[in-house]
C-alpha cells in the first residue's frame, strides 16, 4: 500500500510516525493530511531515506539541487555538493544530471546521502532520444516510460513529471504571443518541442493512468511540473502558466483518487504582489495539495544575489501556504553551481522557509530563545538558537571585542550591556527573563 492508501485505511505507518515526531504533532494529525492529500512523504521501496513530511501544519521544507551540465560533468563534484547540501540543512535534494552516465551518477548520489531524492525523468529521456535517434523529438513513449520507472527502481522518493502541459497550454502561448522570459523549464522546454514537432498531445496526459500507476509502485511522490512557469516578473501569472495550473491541480486530485501521493510545482519568477495570489490558486483548486515552488524570485535584475531575491519570494510564498521550496544559488542564471553556491542557496533558503513558517505555524520558541540570548549578551546560547551558529561564532571571532561579553560592532558603546541592569527586576516581573 501506499501512504495515502495506509492512511486511508487508518493505518499509522513508520514514515508517519517518523514526521509526527519530527513535528512534534500527533500521528493522527499526519494521518488526516496524508489521507486528505495535504501532505506527502516523499518516499521508496526500493531506498531507505531520512522521512520528511511536506504539506498543511508542516514546516515548510528546503529542497536543494544538483546535478552535471553537458558542460561541467565532475561526479566527485556533484556527490560533494550533494553531501554539503544535507550538511547545511536541506530537507531533500534533487538530482539534476544531464550530462554524463546519468544511471551511473545518479546511484552514486543516493548512496551519498541519506535525504529523499528527486529527479527530472524528463532530461534523461530526451538525452537518451538524442543519443539513440539523434533527435529529441524521437522520443518514443516506451523510453519516457521506462526512464520514470527505472528512476523509480533506484530509489527516486519524488519526481518532477510535466504531465499538466497539453497542447491547451501551448496554445495559451501562442495566443498571448509568447513571453518576455521565454521558457525556462528545461523538460518543459524539450517537451513543448515534442508536442509541436510531432503534433500530438503530451504523452504523460494523455497516459496520466499509466504514469500514477508506476509512481504507486514504488510509492513515489508525484510531482506536477511547472513547465510553463513564468521565468520573468512581466509574465508573472499570464495565462500559459495559469492553464497549466489548473490541469495541473486537476490530476493532483485525480491522482489521489487513484491511491498516489501528489504534488503540484509552481513558479519561477513572481513579483511580490502576485505570490499569495498564486498559492491561493493553486490551494483552492487542487483541495490544498502540497506546492512546491522553484524559488519564486521576486525580481530578474539581482544576478550574481538571485539566492537572496528567491529568499524574498520564497518567505512570502511560504507565509501564504507553500510547503516546500526549492533553492536558488548565488550562480543561478550565470554558471553551474559549485560547493559554496549550494551552501550559500540553501543558507538562503531556509531562512525565507523559518521567516514564513512564524506567520504560517506561529511565533515559536527558538526565535524567542534567540532574542533573549541576544539581550543576555549570551553568545553560546546564541550559537545554539541560531540557523547557522558555526558560522556566527566564526565571524564573532575573527574579530574579537576588546570586552568579551560585548562585540566590535559598538564595543564599549554596546546598547544592552548599558541598559541591561537597569531593567533585571522588570524582566522578572514580566516574565521575560
Ligand atoms: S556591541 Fe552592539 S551589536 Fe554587539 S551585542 Fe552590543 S549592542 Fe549588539
Amino acid at each position: 500500500m501506499t501512504q495515502i492508501e495506509s492512511a486511508r485505511a487508518g493505518a499509522a505507518t513508520k514514515e508517519m510516525e517518523a514526521v509526527a515526531k519530527a513535528e512534534a504533532r500527533p500521528v493522527e494529525y499526519v494521518i488526516e493530511m496524508i489521507a486528505s492529500g495535504k501532505a506527502v512523504i516523499p518516499n521508496s521501496t526500493t531506498r531507505k531515506s531520512g522521512h520528511v513530511g511536506i504539506g498543511k501544519g508542516l514546516r515548510t521544507k528546503v529542497n536543494a539541487s544538483i546535478g552535471t551540465s553537458s558542460d561541467l560533468i565532475d561526479v566527485k563534484a556533484e556527490v560533494a555538493k550533494a553531501i554539503a547540501a544535507e550538511d547545511a540543512g536541506a530537507d531533500t535534494l534533487m538530482e539534476l544530471s544531464v550530462g554524463g552516465d546519468l544511471d551511473a551518477i545518479r546511484k552514486e548520489v543516493l548512496s551519498a546521502v541519506s535525504l529523499p531524492v528527486g529527479s527530472v525523468p524528463l532530461y534523461q529521456a530526451f538525452k537518451e532520444a538524442i543519443e539513440r535517434y539523434h533527435d529529441p523529438n524521437k522520443l518514443t513513449e516506451e523510453l519516457l516510460f521506462d526512464v520514470i520507472e527505472r528512476q523509480c527502481a533506484d530509489g527516486i522518493s519524488f519526481m518532477a513529471v510535466h504531465c499538466g502541459l497539453t497542447r491547451l497550454t501551448v496554445e495559451r502561448l501562442r495566443k498571448q504571443s509568447y513571453r518576455y522570459g521565454g521558457l525556462v523549464s528545461r523538460g518543459g522546454s524539450y517537451m513543448v518541442g515534442w508536442m509541436l514537432a510531432n503534433n500530438r498531445e503530451n504523452p504523460l496526459y494523455e497516459r496520466f493512468d499509466k504514469v500514477v500507476e508506476i509512481f504507486k509502485r514504488y510509492d513515489c511522490v508525484l510531482s506536477l511540473g511547472n513547465g510553463l512557469r513564468a521565468g520573468a516578473v512581466h509574465d508573472s501569472l499570464d495565462r500559459a502558466q495559469v492553464q497549466e495550473l489548473v490541469i495541473n491541480c486537476e490530476l493532483a486530485n485525480i491522482g489521489q483518487e487513484m491511491g498516489a501521493q501528489m504534488m503540484c510545482e509552481g513558479p519561477g519568477h513572481l513579483p511580490l504582489d502576485d505570490i499569495e495570489a498564486n498559492v491561493r490558486l493553486q490551494k483552492r483548486m487542487s483541495g490544498d495539495a502540497p506546492f512546491y515552488v522553484l524559488g519564486p524570485l521576486a525580481t530578474d535584475v539581482a544576478a550574481g544575489c538571485d539566492h537572496i531575491s528567491a529568499a524574498i519570494g520564497a518567505a512570502e510564498a511560504a507565509r501564504h501556504g507553500a510547503d516546500l521550496i526549492c533553492y536558488v544559488t548565488p550562480a543561478e542564471h550565470l554558471a553551474l553551481p559549485n560547493r559554496d553556491d549550494v551552501i550559500e542557496g540553501v543558507r538562503a533558503a531556509r531562512i525565507a522557509a523559518h521567516a514564513g513558517d512564524i506567520v504560517k505555524l506561529g511565533r515559536g520558541e527558538r526565535d524567542m530563545a534567540m532574542s533573549k540570548a541576544r539581550r543576555d549578551l549570551d553568545w553560546k546560547g546564541q550559537q545554539r538558537h541560531g540557523l547557522f551558529g558555526e558560522k556566527a561564532a566564526a565571524i564573532r571571532a575573527s574579530r574579537a571585542p576588546a570586552e568579551p561579553g560585548t562585540c566590535t560592532m559598538c564595543g564599549s558603546f554596546c546598547a544592552l550591556d548599558n541598559v541591561n541592569e537597569f531593567f533585571r527586576e522588570n524582566l522578572k516581573a514580566g516574565g521575560k527573563a
